[in-house]
C-alpha cells in the first residue's frame, strides 16, 4: 500500500477561504497584536508568516517588538495594556523568549477570551469539559488533518507519542471528545520498552516528539492514519519523527514539510476570529 498524502496547504485554503467570508461579514477586523521580545530569527520568521496570513483573511496584525532586556514585569504590564484595550482581540506571545522571562508564568497573564493560543489553564479547562472554542492551534491543525482522512475516531484506537503540554495533552482531550480510545505515549513509554507494542495497534497514530525516525516503518499498523507532527533539522533537511518509509503501510500520512505546519498558523487566525467573536458576543 502506498498511502495517500494528508496535505496541510489545501485543507489550510479551504479554511482560510470560509475564515475570510466570515471575519468579512463581521464588519469590524479582529485584531491580533503580537509581541516579539528581542531579536530572533524563528520568531522573526513565524512573525512573517502571520503578518501574511492575518491580512490576506482582513485581520489586522500588529507587532509589538520589546527589547531584549526586558523583564518579566515590564512584559506582564505590556500584557495588562493589551488586555485592557477593547480594540485587540487576541494577543501571541512570539517564541523563543529570552532566559530571563518564564512563558509559562508569562503567558498566564492573558486574558483567557484574548488568548488566541488556547495555553491559558481557563481555556484548557474548557478542553476537559468538552466546550472549548479556542484549542491549542497544533493539537487543533492534528484535528484537521485527521478529519480530511474521512475516518470515523469513534471507537478508534489512537494512539498519540509525546504528551507535551501544546500538543500530546490537548489532542488526547480533542481526540476523547470523538469517543476515540486514546493511548498517549512519553518517555516513560519508551523506558519501559513499550512504545513499539503501543504504535502496533494504532488505527490513528499522531507522533510529536522532535526525534527523527524514532518511529519505524515496521510498527505502522497496516492501512493507519499517520499525522507526523516533528519538525528536526538533520543535514540542513526538515524531516519528521517518522520513518518516511511508513508510507508503504499507512493509508494517509502527512508529508514534513508541508502537513502540520502549513495548519497551525491558520488554527491562529480561526482562534483570533473565535476570540473576536466572543469579545463582541457573536
Ligand atoms: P516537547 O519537547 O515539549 O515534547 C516532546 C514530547 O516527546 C514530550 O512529551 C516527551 O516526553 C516526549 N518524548 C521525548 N523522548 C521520547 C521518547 N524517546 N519516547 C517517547 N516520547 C518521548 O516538544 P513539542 O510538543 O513542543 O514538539 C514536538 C515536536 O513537534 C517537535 O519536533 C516540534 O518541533 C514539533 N512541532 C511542530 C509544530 C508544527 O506546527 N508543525 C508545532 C509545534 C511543535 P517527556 O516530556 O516526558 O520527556
Amino acid at each position: 500500500m502506498s498511502a495517500k498524502l494528508l496535505e496541510g496547504k489545501p485543507i489550510a485554503g479551504k479554511i482560510k477561504e470560509d475564515l475570510k467570508q466570515e471575519i468579512q461579514s463581521l464588519g469590524e477586523a479582529p485584531v491580533l497584536a503580537s509581541i516579539q521580545v528581542g531579536d530572533n530569527a524563528g520568531a522573526e520568521a513565524y512573525v512573517r508568516s502571520q503578518k501574511k496570513n492575518a491580512e490576506n483573511l482582513g485581520i489586522d496584525y500588529q507587532l509589538h517588538k520589546l527589547g531584549d532586556d526586558t523583564e518579566e514585569a515590564a512584559l506582564t504590564e505590556f500584557i495588562q495594556k493589551l488586555n485592557n484595550d477593547d480594540k485587540v482581540n487576541g494577543i501571541i506571545i512570539q517564541m523563543p523568549l529570552p532566559a530571563q522571562i518564564d512563558y509559562k508564568k508569562i503567558s498566564r497573564y492573558i486574558k483567557p477570551e484574548k488568548d488566541v493560543e488556547g495555553m491559558h489553564p481557563a481555556n484548557i479547562g474548557k478542553l476537559v469539559f468538552g466546550n472549548a472554542k479556542i484549542s491549542p492551534c497544533t493539537a487543533a491543525s492534528s484535528m484537521e488533518l485527521i478529519k480530511a482522512s474521512g475516518v470515523d475516531l469513534y471507537g478508534k484506537e489512537v494512539v498519540i507519542v509525546g504528551h507535551s503540554e501544546i500538543v500530546g495533552k490537548p489532542l488526547s482531550l480533542l481526540l476523547l471528545e470523538k469517543f476515540a480510545t486514546v493511548t498517549v505515549c512519553h518517555i516513560g513509554t519508551s523506558k519501559a520498552g513499550k512504545l513499539e507494542e503501543h504504535v502496533k495497534r494504532a488505527e490513528v497514530l499522531i507522533v510529536a516528539v522532535g526525534k527523527a525516525g524514532i518511529v519505524k516503518k515496521d510498527w505502522i499498523k497496516e492501512g493507519a492514519i499517520v499525522v507526523d507532527v516533528g519538525i528536526n533539522r538533520i543535514d540542513g533537511k526538515i524531516i519528521g519523527d517518522v520513518d518516511p518509509e511508513a508510507a508503504e503501510r499507512a493509508s494517509f500520512i502527512t508529508p514534513v514539510p508541508g502537513g502540520v505546519g502549513p495548519l497551525t498558523v491558520t488554527m491562529l487566525m480561526k482562534n483570533t476570529l473565535e476570540a473576536a467573536k466572543l469579545q463582541r458576543a457573536i
